[in-house]
Parts: C-alpha cells; structure tokens; sequence
C-alpha cells in the first residue's frame, strides 16, 4: 500500500471498493442459499426477520456491521441472528481483497515461473486497466461464491439446483473465447512438450475439455470412495465440472487430489462417511487454493533457483 514512502491511495480505495463489493455479494448469497432450493424469488420480498418477519431496515441490512450492532439480534423481536450470515460476508469481502492482490500483485502472471520472475509487488504491479486480468478475476470470484454456497446448501441439507452454477459454467465457458488468459495456467502447462502457439484456435476447446476431464475424473474417483446416493451424487459432479472449466485441468488436479485424500482420511477414521456431506470443504479448499497457488509456487521456485547458485 506504500509508494515511496506515501499510501497509495488509489490502491487502498481499490481494495476497500472490492470489501464492499465482496461484502454485498457475500450479502446476496445468504439470501441465495436460503431461498434458491425452496424455489423463491431472490429479489422479493426484501430481507425479513425469520422469526418474526419484520422487514429488516436497509442500514441494519448492511453487510457485517449490521449483526454487529443489533449484537446479533433481531432489531423487533430480539430472536437471535445466526452468526453465518456475517461470517459469510466477511469471508467473501476478504476473499474479494485477497484474491485480487494475488491477481494484481504478481505482476498479472499466469504461470508460477513467471509469477515468481515477477515477485510480489504492493500496491499493484500489474496494469488496473488490463481487462484480461480482471476478467480471470471475475471468473474465479464467481466459482467461488458458487462453491461456497453449493457447500453450505449442501449442509443445510437443502437440495443444491442446478440453476446456481449455471452462471459460473457460462462465464467459464464463454470468457477464454475472447480472453486468452482467463485461466490461471496455459492448458499445455506441465505437459512434456508444449504446442507451438499457433495453434491458437485449438486450445480454448481443447482447454475446455482437459478441465472438464480432470472434473469428471475427480467425481468418479470421490463417488467411489463415498458412494453417494443420486440426490448428492449430482451437485458433486457439477462443482468439479465448474471447477475444471474455469480453472483448467492443472489447478483442478490439485485441488481434487487433496479433497480425494481428505475424504479417503474420513472414510477411514470416521464411523460413516456423511454421503453428501464433502462439498464444504472442497469449496474451503479451492477458495484456498486460488488464494495461495502463487505465493507458494513462486516461493518454492525462488528457493530452488537459490539453493541451485
Ligand atoms: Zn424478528
């Protein structure tokens, strides 16, 4: 946040514009978790007391600070306020921030080797106005408000409807056609022999394909081991495709052999596995996992480059 030795305060109104942004689409998806497996309407009525059904005023509807003033409490009724809600926002609010140093920071990168090359730089060191960038931005911030609420409509037990992923899958789908760099890693990254650039016109689809592959792997192998009936069977096979789709193959390999390995970890230690109780944590960890890859892989490359000298 310091340009020689001042604030920058271009960047610190940046982040705090992506806390609120992140704050009030953290708002919106409580609403979405409760209301889109019963069918409702997301836009009405407006917010209401569960227990007493009071509309909630729009300054004690404000994310985070309006639980912690009413202390948790229904301004009305006094009925207690689940303490998710605001946990749900803050969570996505700094996801928001976080993510978009680790986007902007290192210099816009999309591999670890240039990622690390680049280094971490404060405020940004890439371009605010490259569009390629914020549109990868965008498509991860969205998977991952998606998996978070997959997850937790999962563990409310509610039905988790196709329709949540649908603008997730499209936006995956559709983007890298126009923004090559909508995805974190070029997709022949890590292959033995890359393809020469020109072919250009195969990879978005081949890209699309490797991801959505990887996905599918991954379901196959967790529905294996979980044996999950239908109704958890189906959520878990579309969050890996929407997975594999807006991260390419590389991240979703990495990110599901964890999630495979915490499973299998269950399985073995606990009594019952909850059949339809892993989306949770898997959206912890891809949350994670976007946040952290390029920290750690760039650190890890700067420390082999060094002990090499
Ligand atoms: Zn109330």
């Amino acid at each position: 946040m310091w340009l020689h030795g001042q604030i920058d305060w271009f960047a610190v109104l940046i982040a705090a514009w992506l806390y609120s942004v992140g704050g009030v689409i953290g708002s919106f998806l409580n609403v979405v978790i409760y209301r889109l497996p019963l069918g409702m309407s997301l836009v009405r009525p407006a917010s209401r007391c569960p227990a007493c059904l009071t509309p909630i005023r729009w300054y004690d509807n404000m994310p985070v600070f309006g639980w912690l003033w009413l202390r948790g409490r229904c301004r009305e009724c006094g009925v207690d306020i689940s303490a998710r809600y605001p946990a749900v926002e803050a969570l996505v609010a700094c996801f928001f921030v976080t993510l978009a140093a680790s986007e902007f920071c290192f210099g816009g990168e999309r591999d670890p080797v240039s990622a690390a090359a680049a280094g971490f730089h404060l405020p940004w060191a890439s371009d605010l106005s490259a569009t390629g960038i914020w549109m990868r931005y965008w498509a991860q911030v969205l998977l991952a408000v998606t998996l978070l609420a997959a997850g937790l409509m999962e563990r409310d037990g509610s039905a988790v409807p196709f329709r949540l992923f649908r603008p997730a899958l499209l936006f995956a789908i559709a983007l890298p056609f126009v923004w090559r760099e909508v995805r974190p890693f070029p997709f022949d990254y890590g292959l033995v022999q890359r393809l020469p650039s020109g072919d250009a016109i195969f990879q978005q689809p081949l890209d699309l394909l490797l991801g959505a592959g990887a996905g599918l792997t991954i379901a196959l192998f967790a529905w294996s081991l979980v044996r999950r009936d239908q109704q958890g069977s189906r959520p878990m096979i579309i969050t890996l495709l929407a997975i594999g789709v807006t991260l390419g193959w590389q991240l979703t390999v990495a990110i599901g052999v964890v999630w495979l390995a915490w499973l299998g970890l269950c399985r073995a230690f606990a009594n019952s596995v909850d059949r339809r109780g892993g989306l949770l944590p898997l959206a912890i960890l891809a949350l994670f996992t976007l946040l952290a890859w390029r920290p750690i892989l760039s650190a890890m490359l700067a420390i082999s480059a060094r002990s090499l000298e």
